[in-house]
Protein backbone atom coordinates (compact mmCIF):
# COMPACT_ATOMS: atom_id res chain seq x y z
CA UNK A 1 0.00 0.00 0.00
CA UNK A 2 1.43 3.55 -0.57
CA UNK A 3 0.14 7.07 0.59
CA UNK A 4 -1.60 7.42 -3.12
CA UNK A 5 -4.25 5.32 -2.18
CA UNK A 6 -5.89 7.64 0.52
CA UNK A 7 -6.06 10.47 -2.40
CA UNK A 8 -4.77 13.00 0.07
CA UNK A 9 -5.31 16.91 -0.80
CA UNK A 10 -1.70 17.57 -2.83
CA UNK A 11 -0.64 19.97 0.42
CA UNK A 12 -0.94 17.19 2.34
CA UNK A 13 1.11 14.81 0.12
CA UNK A 14 3.27 17.68 0.41
CA UNK A 15 3.61 17.31 3.58
CA UNK A 16 4.04 13.63 3.97
CA UNK A 17 7.23 14.25 1.45
CA UNK A 18 8.74 16.64 3.63
CA UNK A 19 8.61 14.12 6.15
CA UNK A 20 10.12 11.29 4.09
CA UNK A 21 7.51 8.59 4.57
CA UNK A 22 6.67 6.30 1.54
CA UNK A 23 5.02 3.89 2.70
CA UNK A 24 2.29 4.22 5.71
CA UNK A 25 2.82 1.79 8.88
CA UNK A 26 0.72 -0.81 9.67
CA UNK A 27 -1.11 1.01 12.34
CA UNK A 28 -1.57 3.74 9.22
CA UNK A 29 -2.87 1.58 6.59
CA UNK A 30 -5.70 0.59 8.72
CA UNK A 31 -7.02 3.62 10.82
CA UNK A 32 -6.25 6.32 7.53
CA UNK A 33 -9.37 4.78 5.66
CA UNK A 34 -11.58 4.69 9.06
CA UNK A 35 -11.18 8.32 9.98
CA UNK A 36 -11.22 9.49 6.56
CA UNK A 37 -15.11 7.65 6.35
CA UNK A 38 -15.83 9.13 9.54
CA UNK A 39 -16.10 6.26 11.78
CA UNK A 40 -15.05 5.98 15.40
CA UNK A 41 -12.10 4.63 15.98
CA UNK A 42 -10.14 2.41 18.89
CA UNK A 43 -6.43 2.30 18.06
CA UNK A 44 -4.46 -0.60 19.72
CA UNK A 45 -0.52 0.79 18.71
CA UNK A 46 2.11 2.22 20.75
CA UNK A 47 4.38 4.88 20.53
CA UNK A 48 6.47 4.41 17.49
CA UNK A 49 4.27 2.30 15.24
CA UNK A 50 3.79 5.74 13.40
CA UNK A 51 0.07 6.16 15.50
CA UNK A 52 0.55 10.21 15.53
CA UNK A 53 0.57 10.37 11.67
CA UNK A 54 -2.79 8.01 11.75
CA UNK A 55 -4.70 10.41 13.28
CA UNK A 56 -3.32 13.38 12.23
CA UNK A 57 -3.06 13.12 8.33
CA UNK A 58 -7.07 11.82 8.21
CA UNK A 59 -7.90 14.83 10.69
CA UNK A 60 -5.99 17.38 8.53
CA UNK A 61 -7.31 15.63 5.32
CA UNK A 62 -11.24 16.37 6.50
CA UNK A 63 -10.39 19.81 7.64
CA UNK A 64 -9.25 20.68 4.17
CA UNK A 65 -11.91 18.45 2.50
CA UNK A 66 -14.82 20.60 4.65
CA UNK A 67 -12.66 23.66 3.86
CA UNK A 68 -12.44 24.63 7.38
CA UNK A 69 -10.98 28.07 7.90
CA UNK A 70 -7.43 27.60 9.31
CA UNK A 71 -7.50 29.77 12.17
CA UNK A 72 -9.61 28.81 14.23
CA UNK A 73 -12.69 28.16 15.79
CA UNK A 74 -11.05 24.56 17.23
CA UNK A 75 -11.80 21.85 15.08
CA UNK A 76 -9.95 18.69 16.37
CA UNK A 77 -8.99 18.17 20.06
CA UNK A 78 -5.81 16.05 20.90
CA UNK A 79 -5.38 15.20 24.24
CA UNK A 80 -1.89 13.43 25.32
CA UNK A 81 -0.58 12.54 28.74
CA UNK A 82 2.87 14.55 28.77
CA UNK A 83 4.01 17.68 27.86
CA UNK A 84 6.88 15.97 25.49
CA UNK A 85 3.99 13.93 23.55
CA UNK A 86 1.95 16.72 23.19
CA UNK A 87 4.83 18.30 21.80
CA UNK A 88 5.43 15.84 19.57
CA UNK A 89 2.16 15.70 17.90
CA UNK A 90 2.38 19.56 17.83
CA UNK A 91 5.29 18.78 15.90
CA UNK A 92 4.40 15.95 13.56
CA UNK A 93 0.70 18.22 13.11
CA UNK A 94 2.89 21.34 12.21
CA UNK A 95 5.60 19.87 9.83
CA UNK A 96 2.70 17.39 8.03
CA UNK A 97 0.22 20.12 7.55
CA UNK A 98 2.93 22.86 6.54
CA UNK A 99 1.82 23.58 3.37
CA UNK A 100 -1.94 22.99 4.69
CA UNK A 101 -2.10 26.50 6.78
CA UNK A 102 -4.49 24.62 9.29
CA UNK A 103 -3.06 26.31 12.82
CA UNK A 104 -2.21 24.05 15.20
CA UNK A 105 -1.55 24.60 18.90
CA UNK A 106 0.06 23.36 21.99
CA UNK A 107 -1.30 23.55 25.00
CA UNK A 108 0.44 21.87 28.75
CA UNK A 109 1.59 23.03 31.73
CA UNK A 110 5.18 24.71 32.67
CA UNK A 111 5.29 27.55 30.39
CA UNK A 112 2.67 31.04 30.61
CA UNK A 113 -0.72 31.17 29.81
CA UNK A 114 -0.67 34.32 27.98
CA UNK A 115 1.22 32.86 24.56
CA UNK A 116 -1.15 29.61 24.67
CA UNK A 117 -4.38 31.73 25.22
CA UNK A 118 -2.96 33.69 21.87
CA UNK A 119 -1.98 30.72 19.89
CA UNK A 120 -5.35 28.41 20.92
CA UNK A 121 -7.34 31.40 19.68
CA UNK A 122 -6.35 31.46 16.03
CA UNK A 123 -5.87 27.49 15.83
CA UNK A 124 -8.25 24.66 14.42
CA UNK A 125 -6.38 22.16 15.58
CA UNK A 126 -4.84 21.96 19.37
CA UNK A 127 -3.13 19.25 20.99
CA UNK A 128 -3.45 19.82 24.84
CA UNK A 129 -2.56 17.82 27.98
CA UNK A 130 -5.39 17.92 30.03
CA UNK A 131 -4.75 19.71 33.48
CA UNK A 132 -3.72 22.59 31.17
CA UNK A 133 -6.66 22.84 29.33
CA UNK A 134 -8.95 22.42 32.28
CA UNK A 135 -6.87 25.40 33.50
CA UNK A 136 -7.84 27.06 29.73
CA UNK A 137 -11.66 26.20 30.22
CA UNK A 138 -11.85 27.29 33.90
CA UNK A 139 -10.52 30.51 32.97
CA UNK A 140 -12.85 30.86 29.92
CA UNK A 141 -9.72 31.20 28.03
CA UNK A 142 -10.91 28.52 25.07
CA UNK A 143 -14.19 27.18 23.21
CA UNK A 144 -14.36 24.27 22.36
CA UNK A 145 -18.17 24.33 21.20
CA UNK A 146 -17.37 23.75 17.61
CA UNK A 147 -14.93 20.80 17.92
CA UNK A 148 -15.87 18.07 15.67
CA UNK A 149 -12.79 15.61 16.22
CA UNK A 150 -11.34 14.77 19.41
CA UNK A 151 -8.33 12.08 19.76
CA UNK A 152 -7.23 10.63 23.18
CA UNK A 153 -3.53 9.50 23.00
CA UNK A 154 -1.40 6.98 25.04
CA UNK A 155 -5.09 6.34 26.93
CA UNK A 156 -3.48 4.38 29.27
CA UNK A 157 -0.79 6.46 30.50
CA UNK A 158 -3.41 9.03 30.80
CA UNK A 159 -5.56 7.45 33.23
CA UNK A 160 -2.74 6.01 34.91
CA UNK A 161 -1.87 9.53 35.60
CA UNK A 162 -5.20 10.28 36.97
CA UNK A 163 -6.63 12.40 34.38
CA UNK A 164 -10.02 10.69 34.31
CA UNK A 165 -11.90 13.07 36.10
CA UNK A 166 -10.04 15.98 33.64
CA UNK A 167 -11.28 13.93 30.77
CA UNK A 168 -14.57 13.49 31.79
CA UNK A 169 -15.03 17.37 32.52
CA UNK A 170 -13.41 18.14 29.05
CA UNK A 171 -15.69 16.07 27.12
CA UNK A 172 -18.86 18.06 28.92
CA UNK A 173 -17.38 20.84 27.27
CA UNK A 174 -17.32 19.44 23.99
CA UNK A 175 -20.66 19.15 21.63
CA UNK A 176 -22.16 15.61 21.44
CA UNK A 177 -21.51 15.32 17.65
CA UNK A 178 -18.05 14.51 17.26
CA UNK A 179 -15.90 11.73 15.70
CA UNK A 180 -13.76 10.00 18.55
CA UNK A 181 -10.66 8.29 17.85
CA UNK A 182 -8.64 6.89 21.18
CA UNK A 183 -5.54 5.71 21.37
CA UNK A 184 -3.61 3.09 23.92
CA UNK A 185 -0.82 0.41 23.78
CA UNK A 186 -3.16 -1.87 26.05
CA UNK A 187 -6.36 -2.24 26.87
CA UNK A 188 -6.92 -3.07 30.63
CA UNK A 189 -10.59 -2.81 32.06
CA UNK A 190 -10.74 0.76 32.87
CA UNK A 191 -9.92 1.63 29.10
CA UNK A 192 -12.60 -0.60 28.25
CA UNK A 193 -14.83 1.12 30.01
CA UNK A 194 -13.66 4.75 29.16
CA UNK A 195 -13.89 3.54 24.99
CA UNK A 196 -17.02 1.94 26.01
CA UNK A 197 -18.75 5.54 27.03
CA UNK A 198 -16.90 7.85 24.33
CA UNK A 199 -16.12 5.67 21.25
CA UNK A 200 -19.80 5.06 18.96
CA UNK A 201 -19.38 1.66 16.78
CA UNK A 202 -15.78 1.74 16.85
CA UNK A 203 -13.71 0.18 14.39
CA UNK A 204 -11.03 -1.34 16.62
CA UNK A 205 -7.46 -1.49 14.36
CA UNK A 206 -4.76 -2.59 16.30
CA UNK A 207 -0.80 -3.29 15.60
CA UNK A 208 0.15 -6.23 17.82
CA UNK A 209 1.64 -5.52 21.12
CA UNK A 210 4.22 -7.67 20.55
CA UNK A 211 5.14 -5.60 17.24
CA UNK A 212 8.66 -3.96 18.83
CA UNK A 213 9.70 -7.57 20.09
CA UNK A 214 9.84 -8.69 16.34
CA UNK A 215 12.50 -5.58 15.95
CA UNK A 216 13.72 -5.86 19.13
CA UNK A 217 16.06 -8.70 20.88
CA UNK A 218 16.02 -8.77 24.28
CA UNK A 219 18.60 -9.93 26.73
CA UNK A 220 18.84 -10.02 30.67
CA UNK A 221 21.89 -9.07 33.30
CA UNK A 222 21.79 -10.52 36.42
CA UNK A 223 23.44 -8.34 39.16
CA UNK A 224 24.07 -7.25 42.40
CA UNK A 225 22.07 -4.50 43.00
CA UNK A 226 25.59 -2.45 44.14
CA UNK A 227 27.03 -3.00 41.05
CA UNK A 228 24.42 -1.51 38.33
CA UNK A 229 26.59 2.07 37.99
CA UNK A 230 29.78 -0.40 36.95
CA UNK A 231 28.07 -3.15 34.94
CA UNK A 232 26.37 -0.18 33.02
CA UNK A 233 29.82 1.33 32.75
CA UNK A 234 31.53 -2.12 31.11
CA UNK A 235 28.22 -2.45 29.00
CA UNK A 236 28.59 0.59 27.43
CA UNK A 237 32.02 0.29 26.64
CA UNK A 238 31.14 -3.36 25.20
CA UNK A 239 28.44 -2.60 23.22
CA UNK A 240 28.52 -0.61 19.87
CA UNK A 241 25.57 1.74 20.46
CA UNK A 242 23.78 5.35 18.91
CA UNK A 243 21.67 6.91 21.09
CA UNK A 244 20.69 5.04 24.32
CA UNK A 245 18.13 5.36 27.09
CA UNK A 246 19.07 4.16 30.86
CA UNK A 247 15.48 3.62 32.66
CA UNK A 248 15.86 4.34 36.51
CA UNK A 249 13.35 3.67 39.36
CA UNK A 250 13.68 7.11 40.81
CA UNK A 251 14.22 10.92 39.82
CA UNK A 252 17.66 10.96 42.17
CA UNK A 253 19.26 7.94 40.49
CA UNK A 254 18.46 9.31 37.12
CA UNK A 255 19.91 12.47 37.92
CA UNK A 256 22.80 10.74 39.66
CA UNK A 257 23.84 7.90 36.90
CA UNK A 258 23.15 10.72 34.46
CA UNK A 259 25.94 12.78 36.11
CA UNK A 260 28.05 10.09 36.57
CA UNK A 261 27.80 8.94 33.44
CA UNK A 262 28.94 12.23 31.89
CA UNK A 263 31.96 12.65 34.37
CA UNK A 264 33.57 9.99 32.99
CA UNK A 265 32.53 10.57 29.31
CA UNK A 266 29.67 9.30 27.66
CA UNK A 267 27.66 12.57 26.79
CA UNK A 268 24.81 11.39 29.11
CA UNK A 269 22.06 13.52 30.25
CA UNK A 270 18.60 13.17 32.13
CA UNK A 271 14.58 13.52 32.19
CA UNK A 272 12.74 13.37 35.14
CA UNK A 273 9.85 15.15 36.68
CA UNK A 274 11.16 18.26 38.34
CA UNK A 275 12.70 19.91 35.75
CA UNK A 276 11.26 23.32 34.19
CA UNK A 277 10.15 23.60 30.64
CA UNK A 278 13.55 24.80 29.48
CA UNK A 279 15.56 21.89 30.88
CA UNK A 280 13.77 19.30 29.81
CA UNK A 281 13.83 20.82 26.06
CA UNK A 282 17.84 20.87 26.18
CA UNK A 283 17.59 17.54 27.17
CA UNK A 284 15.31 16.13 24.64
CA UNK A 285 16.92 18.21 22.14
CA UNK A 286 20.44 17.37 22.77
CA UNK A 287 18.92 13.84 22.93
CA UNK A 288 17.30 13.89 19.75
CA UNK A 289 20.15 15.94 17.91
CA UNK A 290 23.03 13.65 18.80
CA UNK A 291 24.75 15.99 21.67
CA UNK A 292 23.61 13.62 24.45
CA UNK A 293 24.31 9.77 23.37
CA UNK A 294 22.97 8.79 26.72
CA UNK A 295 18.81 9.53 28.38
CA UNK A 296 18.83 8.51 31.74
CA UNK A 297 14.87 8.45 32.21
CA UNK A 298 12.28 7.73 34.50
CA UNK A 299 9.10 6.17 33.39
CA UNK A 300 6.79 9.83 33.63
CA UNK A 301 9.49 11.56 32.19
CA UNK A 302 10.55 9.41 29.36
CA UNK A 303 6.48 8.93 28.10
CA UNK A 304 6.74 9.73 24.33
CA UNK A 305 10.56 10.66 23.35
CA UNK A 306 10.95 10.05 20.05
CA UNK A 307 14.01 9.70 18.73
CA UNK A 308 14.56 7.07 15.79
CA UNK A 309 18.63 6.84 16.64
CA UNK A 310 17.44 5.12 19.96
CA UNK A 311 19.58 1.60 19.41
CA UNK A 312 19.56 0.47 23.29
CA UNK A 313 17.00 0.47 25.71
CA UNK A 314 18.92 -0.63 29.26
CA UNK A 315 16.58 -1.28 32.38
CA UNK A 316 19.24 0.06 35.20
CA UNK A 317 15.92 -0.36 37.28
CA UNK A 318 13.04 -3.18 36.43
CA UNK A 319 9.65 -1.81 35.74
CA UNK A 320 6.93 -2.44 37.87
CA UNK A 321 4.97 -4.40 35.27
CA UNK A 322 5.28 -6.05 31.68
CA UNK A 323 3.38 -3.00 29.78
CA UNK A 324 5.39 -0.43 31.39
CA UNK A 325 8.77 -2.51 30.23
CA UNK A 326 6.82 -2.75 26.86
CA UNK A 327 6.32 1.11 26.98
CA UNK A 328 9.82 1.44 27.39
CA UNK A 329 11.27 -0.51 24.96
CA UNK A 330 9.25 0.73 22.32
CA UNK A 331 11.44 3.70 22.20
CA UNK A 332 14.15 1.51 20.41
CA UNK A 333 13.74 -0.58 16.69
CA UNK A 334 11.37 2.41 15.37
CA UNK A 335 11.14 3.22 12.44
CA UNK A 336 12.29 -0.33 10.57
CA UNK A 337 15.35 -0.66 12.86
CA UNK A 338 16.73 -3.31 14.89
CA UNK A 339 17.32 -2.45 18.56
CA UNK A 340 18.50 -3.93 21.73
CA UNK A 341 16.65 -4.11 25.30
CA UNK A 342 18.91 -5.24 28.28
CA UNK A 343 17.86 -5.28 32.10
CA UNK A 344 19.78 -5.79 34.87
CA UNK A 345 17.84 -7.82 36.75
CA UNK A 346 18.41 -8.64 40.95
CA UNK A 347 17.10 -11.32 42.68
CA UNK A 348 14.03 -9.31 44.12
CA UNK A 349 12.52 -9.22 40.38
CA UNK A 350 12.08 -12.59 39.60
CA UNK A 351 8.26 -12.02 39.27
CA UNK A 352 8.40 -8.93 36.75
CA UNK A 353 10.76 -11.02 34.81
CA UNK A 354 8.36 -14.27 34.73
CA UNK A 355 5.35 -11.62 34.25
CA UNK A 356 7.51 -10.09 31.12
CA UNK A 357 8.12 -13.39 29.40
CA UNK A 358 4.66 -14.22 29.74
CA UNK A 359 3.94 -10.99 28.54
CA UNK A 360 5.98 -11.42 25.41
CA UNK A 361 5.78 -14.78 24.83
CA UNK A 362 9.01 -14.79 24.52
CA UNK A 363 12.13 -16.73 27.06
CA UNK A 364 14.62 -13.89 27.44
CA UNK A 365 18.55 -15.24 27.81
CA UNK A 366 20.24 -13.88 30.47
CA UNK A 367 24.00 -12.41 29.97
CA UNK A 368 27.36 -11.65 31.78
CA UNK A 369 29.82 -9.27 30.66
CA UNK A 370 33.02 -10.50 29.93
CA UNK A 371 36.03 -9.71 32.38
CA UNK A 372 33.29 -7.78 34.70
CA UNK A 373 34.04 -8.25 38.37
CA UNK A 374 30.72 -9.91 39.66
CA UNK A 375 32.33 -10.75 42.51
CA UNK A 376 32.74 -6.92 43.87
CA UNK A 377 32.05 -5.92 46.90
CA UNK A 378 29.66 -2.81 48.19
CA UNK A 379 31.92 -0.20 49.32
CA UNK A 380 31.03 -0.31 53.01
CA UNK A 381 32.40 -3.76 52.50
CA UNK A 382 35.73 -2.55 51.05
CA UNK A 383 36.30 -0.58 53.95
CA UNK A 384 35.70 -2.86 56.49
CA UNK A 385 38.48 -4.87 57.96
CA UNK A 386 37.77 -8.28 56.13
CA UNK A 387 39.79 -8.30 53.11
CA UNK A 388 37.77 -9.63 50.52
CA UNK A 389 39.24 -13.44 49.44
CA UNK A 390 40.08 -13.57 45.29
CA UNK A 391 41.46 -15.76 43.36
CA UNK A 392 41.65 -13.61 40.43
CA UNK A 393 39.44 -15.82 38.42
CA UNK A 394 36.12 -14.21 37.52
CA UNK A 395 33.24 -16.44 39.07
CA UNK A 396 30.71 -17.19 36.40
CA UNK A 397 27.39 -15.52 37.97
CA UNK A 398 24.53 -17.25 39.04
CA UNK A 399 21.08 -15.31 38.82
CA UNK A 400 19.57 -15.87 41.96
CA UNK A 401 23.12 -16.16 44.57
CA UNK A 402 22.42 -12.73 45.35
CA UNK A 403 24.69 -13.25 48.63
CA UNK A 404 25.44 -9.69 49.31
CA UNK A 405 23.93 -6.82 51.24
CA UNK A 406 22.02 -4.59 48.59
CA UNK A 407 21.64 -1.33 48.92
CA UNK A 408 17.73 -0.18 48.79
CA UNK A 409 16.72 1.61 45.70
CA UNK A 410 12.64 1.58 46.96
CA UNK A 411 12.53 4.28 49.23
CA UNK A 412 13.26 7.08 46.98
CA UNK A 413 10.21 9.26 45.97
CA UNK A 414 9.72 8.24 42.19
CA UNK A 415 9.03 10.81 39.72
P1 LIG B 1 4.89 7.72 16.36
O1 LIG B 1 4.49 6.32 16.68
O2 LIG B 1 3.75 8.52 15.82
O3 LIG B 1 5.59 8.38 17.52
O4 LIG B 1 5.96 7.66 15.15
C1 LIG B 1 7.23 7.08 15.30
C2 LIG B 1 8.22 7.62 14.30
O5 LIG B 1 7.96 7.11 12.99
C3 LIG B 1 8.20 9.14 14.15
O6 LIG B 1 9.54 9.58 14.11
C4 LIG B 1 7.52 9.39 12.84
O7 LIG B 1 7.96 10.58 12.24
C5 LIG B 1 7.94 8.16 12.04
N1 LIG B 1 6.95 7.78 11.02
C6 LIG B 1 5.60 7.83 11.12
N2 LIG B 1 5.02 7.36 10.00
C7 LIG B 1 6.01 7.00 9.17
C8 LIG B 1 6.03 6.42 7.85
N3 LIG B 1 4.92 6.12 7.18
N4 LIG B 1 7.25 6.17 7.31
C9 LIG B 1 8.38 6.45 8.01
N5 LIG B 1 8.42 6.99 9.25
C10 LIG B 1 7.25 7.25 9.82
Amino acid sequence: MSFDSFSFDQRLVAGINACGYVTPTPIQSQAIPEVLAGKDVMGLAQTGTGKTAAFALPILQRLLAAEATKRGPIRALVLAPTRELAGQIHENFIDLGRQTGIRCAAVFGGVGFNPQIKAVSQSTVVVACPGRLMDLINQGAIKLDKVDMLVLDEADRMLDMGFLPDIKRIMSHLPEDRRNLLFSATMPKDIKKLADRILKNPVTVQVANTAPAKRVSHAFYPVDQHLKGRLLEALLKEIEHESVIVFTRTKHRAKNLARKLDRIGHQATFLQGNMTQNQRRRALDGFRDGTFRVMVATDIAARGIDCDRVSHVINFDMPDTAETYTHRIGRTGRAGRSGEAFSFTTPDDKVIVRDIERTLRLRIDSHTVEGFDYDRLPVQQHVSHKPKVHNGARRPHKSGGNRRPRRSAGREKRA
